[in-house]
């Protein structure tokens, strides 16, 4: 089985070590192989040129060939191989030894070599001598008078330094080899260590994070390698969380003290009602007062119930409709409101804009902005328009109301808000945080625009259907 080290560090001085390890067997090979041939070629070179000097004792007759006496002193040259240690023999044409100078010169020879030098003119063999337990290189030359063969010149050196020469630089190769995967993995391990300080870092932080406590923060500014980048989305991603559970324990409280309001009315009439025996007409109209809380609440439960189900599921089905179609039904639904305020409420609209969305829904948006046009004006009216452009169905509803002061237009979908959170204005300030949910949900946008005093205009835009 193959085990996998659980630490990432550990992991990469591993690789670190391993690809070390293959290079520098790679690199050994080479070199060694390398500088073995150059050595080899450098030998083979020198027993060529040692040969040639060696021939030049060789005396030629006719058919047969003699060498001086007294060798390796008749000559300079020969006395020079002598001291370097190259061994040379001359043979006769049948391959016996007439004479030689050197380590292991009147050792048996070699016949095929002999057959290769008798063809070629020259020949290069291996042999060892295993009295002497050395191995040499040996080079053969033929010597001949034109047509024949008359015996050979044969030049010979210990392969010894050479293969010391190799096993030394194998030895150096392997201890250099070892420091460099060793001091590799070393490394490896303590450079990952420090490039992978940041990522614990984050690991402390995530676990002291808790849904109570989301302050915490990173700060790994100033770099922007993977691992600051990393740092960076995981603050903006607190950020994100610590906003989400801001605001939602803001809904919680905002939802608790509305829903206390009109419970802490009721209770107060009934409190007031109950203390002493009343007429029939304070009864009803604390009957009267009892019911307006009991809608408010209802309204403000619905919508609370309408927030969470949109937000958590899509249950309601989408379907494909005439959008001119649902804001004049919304528009007729509320003129006889308008009509009681001596208010004109105009539609006028581009008939057959196909969109696709969920009726429900973006009823309940429309009748909230035309309620709220009705609601907030008093003088003039209320005008409806719908249209197309290029990619949108857009719905405007503009009236000529008291308008919206301009710190509170930034304001004005959030939940809650109110301009004016007086018990003289019944609502629950959830209706536009809801229409601009709903809209955004289609994929469209809802703005406004207000003048103080003057009117305001609340624009829908959603996808049309070609
Ligand atoms: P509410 O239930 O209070 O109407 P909304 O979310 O619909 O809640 O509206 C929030 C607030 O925005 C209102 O209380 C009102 O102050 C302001 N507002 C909304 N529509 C208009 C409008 N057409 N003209 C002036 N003010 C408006």
């Amino acid at each position: 089985m193959f085990l996998r080290p659980k630490s990432l560090r550990t992991r990469v001085s591993l690789s670190v070590a391993l690809l070390l390890l293959v290079a520098v067997v790679l690199l050994s090979l080479f070199v060694y192989m390398d500088l073995g041939g150059g050595l080899r070629r450098t030998l083979d070179d020198s027993l060529r040129m040692s040969a040639s000097v060696a021939a030049a004792a060789v005396q030629v007759s006719n058919h047969s060939l003699s060498v001086q006496p007294d060798l390796p002193g008749s000559s300079r040259e020969l006395q020079s191989l002598w001291n370097e240690g190259t061994t040379v023999r001359y043979l006769d044409a049948a391959g016996n030894t007439l004479a030689g100078f050197g380590l292991g010169w009147n050792a048996p020879t070699n016949t095929t070599n002999l057959a290769e030098a008798r063809a070629e003119g020259h020949a290069f063999s291996e042999w060892t001598d295993r009295t002497l337990d050395k191995d040499f290189r040996v080079y053969t030359q033929a010597v001949s008078n034109g047509d024949a063969v008359l015996g050979f010149v044969q030049v010979m050196r210990d392969l010894h330094p050479i293969s010391e020469t190799l096993a030394e630089l194998l030895a150096a190769l392997a201890i250099g080899g070892t420091l460099v995967v060793v001091g590799g993995a070393i490394g490896g391990f303590f450079l990952s260590r420090q490039a992978l300080k940041p990522i614990d870092k984050i690991t402390r932080t995530a676990r002291e994070i808790s849904a109570q406590d989301l302050s915490a923060r990173l700060n790994m500014t100033g770099s922007y390698d993977e691992v600051g980048r990393l740092a960076s989305t995981f603050d903006s991603m607190l950020e994100r969380l610590e906003d989400s559970f801001a605001r939602e324990r803001r809904f919680t409280a905002d939802a608790s003290h509305e829903l206390r309001t009109p419970l802490a009315a009721m209770e107060a009439i009934l409190g007031v009602i109950r203390a002493e025996p009343r007429s029939a007409e304070e009864y009803e109209q604390a009957l009267d007062d009892l019911a307006e809380e009991t809608t408010r609440l209802r309204k403000l439960v619905e919508d609370l119930l309408f927030l969470a189900r949109g937000e958590h599921s899509g249950q309601e089905a989408t379907e494909t409709f005439d959008l001119s179609l649902l804001v004049q039904d919304v528009v007729d639904a509320l003129s006889p409101l308008a009509e009681e305020k001596a208010l004109s409420l105009q539609c006028q609209a581009e008939p057959r804009l196909q969109v696709r969305g969920k009726t429900d829904s973006l009823i309940r948006v429309f009748l909230n902005l035309i309620d709220n046009a009705i609601k907030f004006t008093d003088q003039g009216g209320i005008t409806v328009t719908v249209y197309s452009t290029k990619e949108s169905a857009v719905v405007a509803v503009a009236d000529t109301g008291v308008g919206i002061p301009s710190a509170h237009l930034e304001h004005i979908f959030e939940r809650f808000h109110r301009v004016d959170p007086s018990r003289s204005n019944p609502g629950s300030g959830l209706g536009l945080s809801l229409a601009r949910q709903i809209i955004l949900d289609h994929g469209g946008t809802l703005t406004v625009k207000s003048t103080e005093g003057r009117g305001s205009t609340f624009t829908v835009t959603l996808p049309r259907l070609m």
